[in-house]
């Protein structure tokens, strides 16, 4: 068996020649003519460190500026930023194999960490290892969307309120609870410019002043999904931005229907019963009273067929059933006067019942639902 031989393109030393396998490796392309160990390692540079890397990182919420833009990293500290930074940041030869590292950081003041970097690997057969040590600056500094909300910036104005009443805690506490979804929904997509600048609470609902008109168009567009309504944006023109565009902010004033579930309307020109509503999404529905059959107004009338409010399922009292009259009527107790009175039976009245509750209101004495399960 003949030793073949080779030579290193540099020393002339010769080298043993590589085996086909190494020399058809990707990873080492024109392996073939390959220096010698001597040559090769006085040229050999294991680790690609920068001098140093500054860091911007917004001292309100913790982002880092990569590239061109603010970046959210989720780092809980300054160390774990400048960690992932000098990770990225640094870099080793590819002909290295096993390649292991650890970074040991230093403080050294507020905004400077050393980090001390230590990697091992084999190179050529031969264990090879560099000690690397990279200052990372911190520079404290203000995002753009922090900076936004500091200055109580904001380009929609969604306003909630509802036709002949204030709106409920319940829809008010639903619309904060909405905003705040759709701002973190877009923030988890990477979306930095989402967020609600201020909710406040006036004599007739609700004001919230959010970094998008798209936001405000979901929010109000989701509150009327869920409650009902109408909504109307107009503009105003507010400045001018540096290209001069017009800059226009929106407001989408979010008007809720006049009844919500569990109300109880009496309608006006209409002798059915009173009607405990269950819907005002699109046209009102809901179950009459006094016979547990279903209502629903007419196109026209929308959500807000001409009624009055007689008071909600949460005015309801509990009565005692004296009596089962008939399949239409039923004795209770009057819950005030505790007197036995004749009502009305709606299907839903349970006969086994004891007690049931009870609306008393200027339309009379009604059974309502026993929802107490539910
Ligand atoms: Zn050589
Ligand atoms: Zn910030």
């Amino acid at each position: 068996m003949s030793e073949s031989r080779a030579f290193c393109p540099r020393c002339g030393d010769a080298v043993p020649e590589r085996s086909a396998s190494d020399a058809n490796s990707p990873l080492r392309p024109g392996a073939e003519v390959e220096l010698c160990d001597s040559c090769y390692f006085e040229d050999f540079d294991f680790v690609d460190a920068p001098d140093r890397i500054d860091v911007r990182v917004c001292a309100r919420c913790g982002a880092v500026y990569r590239g061109n833009r603010w970046v959210d990293v989720g780092a809980d500290d300054y160390t774990d930023i400048a960690i992932e930074e000098v990770s990225e940041a640094l870099g080793v030869h590819v002909d290295v194999e096993d390649v292991a590292w650890q970074i040991d950081p230093e403080q050294v003041d507020q905004n400077t960490i050393r980090m001390h970097c230590y990697f091992t690997g084999v190179v050529r057969g031969t264990p090879v290892d560099e000690q690397v040590t990279v200052p990372v600056k911190i520079a404290r500094q203000t995002c753009t969307r922090c900076g936004r909300i500091a200055g109580d910036y904001y380009a929609s104005i969604v306003q909630i309120r509802a036709e002949g009443r204030t709106p409920t805690s319940e829809e008010i506490e639903r619309a904060k609870a909405i905003a705040n979804a759709i701002v973190a929904d877009m923030e988890a997509t990477g979306d930095r410019n989402a967020f609600v600048t201020e909710t406040s609470e006036t004599d007739d609902g609700l004001n919230i002043r959010v970094s998008t008109n798209k936001i405000g168009k979901k929010i109000s567009n989701k509150m009327i999904e869920e409650f009902g309504g109408t909504v109307n944006d107009a503009e105003t023109l507010v400045t001018e931005d540096e290209d001069g565009n017009e800059v226009y902010r929106v407001t989408f004033a979010v008007r809720l229907p006049p009844y919500t579930p569990g109300d109880v309307i009496d309608l006006a020109e209409d002798d059915g019963g009173p009607v405990l509503v269950r819907s005002a999404r699109g046209n009102l529905k809901g179950v009459r009273v006094t016979t547990g059959e279903r209502y629903e107004a007419s196109y026209e009338e929308g959500n807000s067929p001409d009624a009055r409010k007689l008071g909600s399922l949460e005015d309801a009292t509990e009565a005692t059933v004296v009596t089962v009259e008939d399949d239409n009527a039923v004795q209770v107790l009057d819950p005030e006067t505790f007197r036995a009175t004749t009502v009305a039976r709606p299907d839903y009245f349970d006969p086994n019942a004891e007690t049931v509750p009870v609306l008393k209101s200027r339309a009379g004495l009604h059974v309502l639902p026993d929802e107490s399960d539910d």
